[in-house]
């Protein structure tokens, strides 16, 4: 089958290397000149099967609120006229229930076990290098209230199987020495082993050129402008070539839409309501001056809510969400508050470690759904598919999603309890979770 996968992230290329496996013709689209120069360029880095609760929780609204005027807080919303951000909005509210927050959990626990999989027989079918660290990941708290809710977190997801550790300050210095500077002012931590980092637009790269070794094409600098259908089926994409101007209709048997947060507008047109809003994040890279006092551990760090990965003679610092729509702008003020705290908070934490006269600062919009779980599967269109909305996940998430596409393309189910998205011809799934507009 000619499959025509739209974006060229960690997931539209996860993607087309499965399908390719399975034999299928695959043409992967992209604005960009190279893949992964958008969501998945500098993003935290974790591979965090482990650590994957979602924001929706039934103390995420009072959070909110409280942060509601901070231009530093971790999850700032910026209210606009702008009907896609209030559904995202109301549905997110509905999933701020322990039951919600428990059934997400469980989903996204069981795609990130399956995705694990999937980059470990990847990486060691490829040999693809990317910074890669198994270190685990380890989430440290500066207050007894918080190693509290974190141990009590560290709970339930050891009823998902998920070996989560807590951890004194005295383990979380041995687990990681570098903290010892700052070491007095953490109260604990929880820690996984099995988590690891790595550097996505690395590894995302690495997999294009595979990819292309075996028949994948890639038309980069490509505008996707709309996708075209009759009798109830996608027939082509029309896309600009950017450097020429020249517009072309592609052909396919079958579409992907994998352009992370711009994958709900793009299909909207032909009625397929995909809940997906962008949550811009930022990231801070900085050359390391004294490497060997650098972490080596994936760290979040609780009161920031900031991932830290070291990432060869480099250290990247990632978090915070804004939800204000498609602006990637980082020249704004409250970009630039956002970013200079990222840096402001390492030398905290490493002071001297890092050379801070230089950051990399990059920003990014998370393809969010209110639940954190991604819509991978079918819609109402029978052969248009879509891998979209992998917010916080997508690089965790990114081999097993392409993996599970190519695979429910190809006519199977796979082996993991997920709420698929469901169209016609699609098997029963156990877990329900979206619906496309009828
Ligand atoms: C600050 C931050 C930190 C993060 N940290 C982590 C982490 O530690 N671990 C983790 O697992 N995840 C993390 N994430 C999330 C992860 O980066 C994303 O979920 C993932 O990159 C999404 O990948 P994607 O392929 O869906 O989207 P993208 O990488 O954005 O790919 C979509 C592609 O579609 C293309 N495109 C869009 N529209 C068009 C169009 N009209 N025509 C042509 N091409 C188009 C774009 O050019 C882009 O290449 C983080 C995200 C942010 C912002």
């Amino acid at each position: 089958m000619r499959v025509l996968v739209l974006g060229a992230g960690i997931i539209g290329v996860s993607t087309a290397w499965y399908l390719r496996k399975e034999g299928h013709e695959v043409t992967v689209v992209d604005r960009q000149a190279d893949a992964a120069l958008e969501t998945s360029f500098a993003n935290g880095a974790q591979i965090s099967v482990s650590f994957c609760e979602p924001w929706a929780s039934a103390d995420a609204p009072l959070k909110v609120l409280k942060w509601l005027a901070r231009d530093d807080s971790p999850l700032l919303f910026r209210p606009k006229f702008d009907p896609q951000q209030w559904r995202w909005g109301l549905s997110f509210l509905m999933q701020c229930s322990d039951s919600a927050f428990e059934r997400n959990v469980r989903q996204l626990v069981a795609l990130g076990r399956y995705s694990h999989e999937s980059l470990k027989s990847l990486v060691a079918e490829t040999g693809i290098e990317y910074q890669r660290l198994e270190r685990g990941i380890l989430h440290f708290f500066s207050t007894q209230r918080d190693l509290e809710l974190g141990a009590a977190g560290a709970e339930l997801m050891r009823r998902y199987g998920v070996d989560r550790q807590v951890l004194s300050r005295e383990e979380v210095l041995n687990v990681e020495p570098s903290l010892a500077v700052f070491g007095p002012q953490i109260a604990g931590g929880t820690y996984t082993a099995s988590d690891e980092s790595g550097d996505a637009r690395v590894f995302t790269q690495a997999l294009v050129r595979r990819c292309q070794a075996l028949g994948v094409k890639f038309l980069f600098d490509h505008d996707i402008e709309a996708l075209l259908a009759a009798g109830g089926r996608v027939e082509s994409a029309r896309v600009i070539d950017r450097r020429s101007g020249q517009a072309s209709v592609l052909k396919a048997d079958a579409f992907v839409g994998a352009l992370g947060s711009y994958t709900a507008p793009l299909l909207r047109p032909l009625g397929v309501a995909l809940n997906i809003y962008p949550a811009k994040g930022y990231s801070a890279t900085l050359r390391l001056k004294h490497p060997e006092r650098a972490s080596t551990v994936s760290l979040l760090d609780d009161s920031r809510k900031i991932a830290i990965s070291r990432l060869g003679n480099h250290i990247r610092i990632a978090g915070t969400a804004e939800l204000a729509g498609f602006d990637t702008r980082l020249d704004t003020p409250t970009a630039r508050v956002r970013c200079e705290a990222l840096v402001r908070r390492y030398e905290e934490l490493f002071p001297g470690v890092a050379d801070t006269s230089q950051p990399n600062y990059w920003t990014g919009l998370r393809p969010s759904t209110p639940t954190n779980i991604p819509y991978i599967g079918r819609t109402r269109l029978p052969n248009l598919w879509v891998n979209a909305g992998h917010g916080t996940l997508g690089w965790t998430h990114g081999a097993g999603s392409g993996r599970a596409l190519a695979e429910l393309i190809s006519g199977r189910r796979p082996a993991l309890d997920f709420g698929f998205l469901e169209g016609a011809g699609c098997a029963p799934v156990p877990a329900r979770s979206h619906r496309v507009a009828a």
